[in-house]
């Protein structure tokens, strides 16, 4: 007899049927609000049928289209439809399968494009757990640890979270950008650095905004010493946090972009955008793979955006987003220790439970996350020491189920506080 093995750890218990919209109902038919939409992947919900309808019929025309061996039209297609949403200039894309996949490509296209070896990234970023991407990757040591050496040539330099050093912003970005500054004096000559690799929300890491002065500092650092400017745009963009890509927010410029999870609406599909005097420095053969660009993953990934235009979700992400925020910020000042607070873009908001004492409190995040589960409601956590529960619906959410959610999330906080009560007083 086989078993699951038990590397895997699993956020709730549940075992899920079948999904729709926001919602996932498991085995027994217990409804679940679900805000965690597949960590943030299911952009326009659950088995939308406009994306169930695209895969279907591709998958009754064909399934695997090997595109290093021949080409197809959904792939054609889903490139000239992306650059309509990509930043101007960014005119090239290449794809694979997953976030960790695209990170790697990048990496490659960087190293090629420069001739250069290292990487600076940023602590507390998320880029994915192969061991390149896992060496970029510093939101929790559980992502890096066991598995040395790591990848050589990366550097982590700060990332400007206000909430971490108990600083405001501007004191943050001023710090952050004056260790990089020191950093590149100091270990990773600018001669010898390929790429900046930046989240625009720290996601795994706990759902922190940089900023945009913090963007424009990179950009500027970039163009005066020929360092790329990578944006991993595979947790804040597609919509999620209210514009198309976490980085509108802060008039970013990427050299490269990285895109999955919201892309294909759960199909494993991501991609790396460049422009093309910047891809031709890669060399030709150099990115590949047998399942990349899959067809029916760009079929939904065509649907997709045709349903994040009709349905105008990038819009409905900042309204629902602002009602979310004012909720999660009414249940914060109501029931948590006074450091507690809320952080994050639209629909990317993550609550962080601190102890009277403003320490991360972990213990409580994740039992409010378990409790809320409990109660019908899927959460995830995140932060260095899993002290933020986050809320990451899929984009089509609603008023109604935002209501639903934050009520639930009030009975759960509310229930939590009188709980303490006995051992408080
Ligand atoms: N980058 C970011 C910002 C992510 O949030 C993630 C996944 N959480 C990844 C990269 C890695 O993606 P994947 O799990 O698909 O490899």
């Amino acid at each position: 007899m086989a078993q699951l093995s038990s590397v895997l750890a699993q956020a709730t218990p549940v075992l899920v049927e079948r999904g729709e919209g926001a919602l996932v109902y498991d085995e027994q038919g217990r409804r679940y609000v679900d805000f965690t939409a597949g960590i943030g992947v299911t952009s326009t919900g659950h088995c939308h049928p406009r994306v169930v309808e695209a895969a279907r019929e591709q998958t009754g025309k064909m399934i695997h289209a090997q595109y290093t061996t021949v080409m197809h039209r959904p792939l054609l297609s889903l490139v000239e439809r992306l650059g309509g949403v990509l930043p101007t200039g960014l005119d090239q894309l290449f794809f694979v399968n997953s976030g960790s996949e695209a990170v790697e490509a990048s990496l490659r296209l960087a190293r090629q494009a420069t001739a250069r070896p290292n990487i600076i990234a940023f602590h507390g970023g998320f880029h994915g757990r192969t061991v390149a991407a896992a060496s970029l990757t510093s939101s929790n040591t559980k992502f890096r640890s066991g598995f040395a050496p790591l990848m050589a040539g990366v550097s982590l330099s700060p990332f400007p979270d206000p909430w971490h050093y108990g600083w405001t912003p501007e004191q943050a970005t001023e710090f952050a950008l004056d260790q990089l500054d020191y950093l590149l004096q100091t270990v990773s000559s600018p001669k010898d650095t390929a790429a900046f690799m930046v989240e625009p929300v720290l996601g795994e890491g706990g759902y922190v905004p940089a900023s945009t002065e913090f963007f424009a500092g990179l950009r500027e650092r970039a163009d005066r010493h020929g360092i790329l400017l990578i944006v991993d745009e595979v947790q804040a963009g597609y919509g999620r946090t209210g514009r198309f890509w976490g980085h509108d927010h802060f008039a970013g410029r990427p050299d490269v972009l990285i895109t999955a999870k919201g892309l294909a609406s759960g199909f494993p599909l991501s991609a790396i955008a460049a422009s093309s005097q910047l891809m031709e420095r890669a060399w030709p053969g150099s990115q590949g793979g047998t399942y990349g660009a899959n067809a029916v993953a760009c079929a939904a990934a065509l649907a997709t955006l045709d349903v994040i235009e009709d349905e105008a979700l990038v819009d409905n992400a900042a309204q629902r987003g602002e009602q979310l925020r004012a909720g999660l910020e009414d249940s914060v000042r109501t029931h948590l220790p006074a450091k507690s607070n809320v952080r994050g873009l639209g629909l990317m908001q993550g609550v962080e439970f601190r102890d009277a004492d403003g320490r991360p409190d972990p213990a409580a995040a994740s039992a409010a996350q378990r409790r809320a589960h409990e109660h019908g409601l899927l959460l995830l956590t995140c932060g260095a020491w899993g002290q933020v529960v986050r809320f990451i619906p899929a984009l089509i959410v609603d008023d109604a189920l935002v209501s639903e959610a934050l009520a639930t999330w009030d009975r759960v906080l509310g229930d939590a506080a009188a709980q303490d009560e006995p051992a408080r007083g």
